[in-house]
């Protein structure tokens, strides 16, 4: 069996799908690995640091794979090259993406979208959702950090005291517990928000103050639901209040398969500090910020609204080991006594389905 990967073609995108540590396992177990040219480079891994792939350039790469795990998804010429009943196994932003699905199908490829792994104990080692998002959470503190005109932490110098940033964090999960974190060590005065109750224990283990709101929507699978229009309302009127204080917001919420919800209306943005800045971390969902520009830079009354996108691909190094391994614990579900054959048994080989053998099993 051969398992392969190309260099991403998004762009901005650096990460790389199998790193060197991961080659190595899969060629322990008796696989060949073969990479195109270049394919981790941008990641900081140049072919040499790849002793157990073979490299080739992208067209015979994949006239010959059997596995191409991708961390995006692949271009259509990609898929209209891979031999049929190759798997694919990636994030294959499955949301919306109609024409791919179909172009799956009549290539009568299988295809594996490890965004809809169910988030259990153990899907955990396969996680890219989890795996991603705490680079791209540690990420956007950083940036909040470099952006903003303060100091994170207190200083207690000749020239006077320099009093912690606050900063808040809205949705706790993965990312948003790590920007915590990252804000922690930085020595802001740290405070999170969520609407499922089970964060704030999460929020406070790390240190930080758990912002009550009043609004508790816990929904299916781990996952938030979304809101009503009414408690949405009551999120605004409580929140409105307390972002006066921050220096620096950080927001992170996301319903699954849905455009990111709103959170911080104008009127809202307007009430802050003059110098205070917001991360949006949901601009690639549409934004948790009614001002968020995704991409860009936005100053509203001597606000910053920074809307990034794709921040997992600026740590590319750490951020391709996490993915990669994830990859090759998933594969571990593909391949079995050296033959690909995948166990659909296994709730999470069926559920990560997109499409088995040409046949669409992805219902939106
Ligand atoms: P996500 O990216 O889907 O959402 C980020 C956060 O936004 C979530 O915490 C969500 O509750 C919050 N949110 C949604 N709407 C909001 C709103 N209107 N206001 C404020 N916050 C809002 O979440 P995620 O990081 O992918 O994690 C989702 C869940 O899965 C979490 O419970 C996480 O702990 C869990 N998880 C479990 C495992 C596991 O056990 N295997 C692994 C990873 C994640």
């Amino acid at each position: 069996i051969t398992v392969s990967a190309l260099r991403e073609t998004a762009a901005g995108e650096r990460r790389v799908a199998i790193t060197p540590e991961v080659a190595k396992k899969l060629r322990g177990k008796g696989l060949r690995v073969l990479l195109e040219r270049g394919a981790g480079a941008a990641a900081g891994f140049p072919d040499a640091s790849y002793p157990d792939a073979e490299f080739a350039d992208a067209a015979d790469v994949t006239n010959q794979a059997d596995l191409l795990a991708c961390v995006l998804p692949p271009d259509d010429g990609v898929l209209a090259r891979l031999r049929e009943g190759s798997v694919v196994v990636g994030q294959l932003r499955p949301h919306g993406a109609t024409a791919r699905i179909d172009m799956l199908a009549n290539r009568k490829l299988t295809a594996f979208s490890l965004e809809l792994l169910p988030r259990t104990t153990r899907a955990q080692a396969m996680d890219v959702l989890s795996s991603q998002a705490a680079v791209a959470g540690y990420r956007a503190m950083l940036m909040a950090a470099e952006n903003s005109p303060k100091f994170f932490p207190m200083l207690t110098t000749a020239a006077g005291t320099i009093r912690p940033s606050r900063v808040l964090v809205i949705g706790a999960g993965v990312a948003g517990l790590q920007a915590i974190a990252t804000a922690r060590r930085l020595g802001a005065q740290i405070e999170g928000y969520d609407v499922r109750p089970e964060t704030r224990e999460q929020i406070e283990s790390l240190g930080a103050k758990f912002l009550d709101l009043g609004v508790s929507a816990a929904g299916s699978g781990g996952y938030a639901r979304e809101l009503t229009a009414e408690e949405r309302a009551a999120q605004q009127q409580a929140l409105a209040d307390h972002l006066k204080v921050f220096d620096a917001v950080v927001t992170t919420a996301a319903v699954p398969g849905r455009a990111a919800p709103k959170i911080l209306g104008t009127s809202m943005v307007e009430g802050m500090k003059p110098g205070a800045l917001i991360v949006d971390l949901a601009a690639e969902s549409g934004g948790n910020c009614e001002l968020t520009r995704p991409g860009e830079r936005v100053e509203h009354g001597g606000v910053t609204i920074l809307g990034p996108l794709n921040l997992a691909a600026g740590a590319p190094l750490h951020a391709s080991e996490m993915y990669a391994r994830n990859i090759y614990n998933f594969a571990e579900l593909l391949i079995r006594d050296g033959a690909l054959r995948p166990d659909f048994d296994d709730e999470l080989v069926a559920k990560s389905c997109l499409v088995r053998d040409g046949e669409i099993l992805f219902k939106p």
